[in-house]
């Protein structure tokens, strides 16, 4: 099936179009630009950036593609979870465009779409782009039996088990409180090193030690962990919270005694201090739960040491880690419509036009149905 799939649920504008598992646009905008001065995502100016984005978005997404409207046979949306005004407005365009053309619409789980990408087919032109050439429908299609998705973002730290990716997916864990992104903006903060902190943090560590000091790896205690026969209740979940604050402490120390910050060194401890926990407890869960293979999504996939180090321990652990292209690993809009593609393939129904956005929206939801 030919389908559009619309994304709003935090910065990113995304409409992408994909024919079964043949990627054939990923139209993104994003309003990351607009928060800058802010430090973080705002999420009123998000909802304004997705308002005057959508229709170029749209336009442009299905000009690439050289289809029109017409053509499409269904239309999937993100309807959560994230931003409630952010959805609202991928959401209301969502229902408009399906009320407009008679296409039935799918309310679809962002989470899951993340996993969505890994049925694509990745066939790219020399440049980059995404091949319209993979458009005769030929594809991967299948995903690995066994599988597990680790989505690290500025939104989400998440370890989840995929049974089926349209009916059967299984929260094993995920952060308590700040999501890892999240806790690079806020250390690249106190560090000043300016938004989105992440890419900064990244390059900056590679100029320090992580072994000058030693922060806390949240929710590790036996109390919280356990064994593997009598769980504790945060196994396989983390905390980044005391993490910022353990920084900000030992930036204040520094500055106490009138010493200069070695920011590079804090940088590099911090970023290990993360990327150890993310990979250890991630494999932890995987090999408690047979998992096999791992794909990672999110925009901290970006980040150099934690693909390092999740490589190396899933490699250690006989689990395969899958890395998708970065531009299909942070929010877009082929990733929905490669899961709407999948629900339809499946023979499972549309949504109708009733649903509402659902900012907690659970990743037992896979799609709303009618
Ligand atoms: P969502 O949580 O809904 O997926 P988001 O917009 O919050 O969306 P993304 O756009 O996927 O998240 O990713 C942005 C986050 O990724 C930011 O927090 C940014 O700091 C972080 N990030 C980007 N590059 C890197 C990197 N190299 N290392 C660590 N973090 C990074
Ligand atoms: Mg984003
Ligand atoms: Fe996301």
């Amino acid at each position: 099936p030919l389908v559009l799939g619309i994304e709003s649920s935090c910065d990113e504008t995304g409409v992408g179009i994909v024919r079964g598992t043949a990627l054939l646009t990923n139209t993104v905008s994003s309003s990351m630009d607009e928060h800058v001065r802010f430090g973080g995502v705002i999420p009123e100016i998000a909802s304004r950036a997705h308002l005057d984005a959508f229709v170029p978005t749209l336009q442009e997404s299905l000009h690439e593609a050289g289809v029109t409207l017409d053509e499409i046979d269904a239309i999937a949306v993100t309807s959560g979870p994230g931003l409630a005004g952010a959805l609202m407005v991928g959401v209301c365009a969502a229902k408009a465009l399906a009320v407009a053309t008679g296409k039935p619409l799918y309310a679809i789980n962002h989470l899951v779409a993340h996993v969505g990408v890994g049925l694509l087919d990745e066939r790219r032109t020399p440049d980059g782009k995404p091949d319209a050439g993979a458009a005769a429908g030929l594809g991967a299609g299948k995903l690995p039996e066994n599988l597990g998705a680790l989505l690290v973002s500025g939104g989400h730290t998440e370890i989840l088990r995929i049974q089926s990716i349209t009916d059967d997916v299984e929260l094993l864990g995920s952060t308590i409180d700040d999501a890892a992104g999240e806790a690079y903006d806020k250390v690249a903060r106190i560090l000043g090193l300016g938004y989105p902190g992440g890419p900064a943090i990244d390059k900056l560590a590679r100029q320090g030690n992580p072994k000058s000091i030693r922060f806390p790896r949240g929710l590790t205690q036996p109390k919280y962990m356990g064994t593997a026969e009598d769980k504790g209740p945060h196994r396989y979940d983390w905390s980044f919270s005391g993490l910022k604050t353990a920084v900000a402490r030992c930036v204040e120390q520094f500055e106490a005694r009138g010493e200069e910050v070695p920011v590079a060194d804090i940088a590099a401890a911090f970023q290990e201090a993360v990327v150890d926990v993310i990979s250890s407890k991630a494999v932890l869960a995987c090999k408690e739960h047979g998992i096999t293979d791992v794909l990672l999504g999110g925009g901290v996939a970006a980040n150099s040491r934690l693909r390092e180090l999740t490589g190396q321990r899933c490699a250690s652990a006989g689990i395969k880690l899958h890395v998708p292209p970065l531009d299909l690993c942070t929010d877009n809009g082929a990733m929905v419509a490669a899961l709407g593609a999948q629900l339809i393939m499946a023979g499972i129904g549309p949504s109708g036009i009733g649903f509402a956005p659902d900012s907690s929206m659970p990743v037992t939801t896979v799609s709303v149905p009618a």
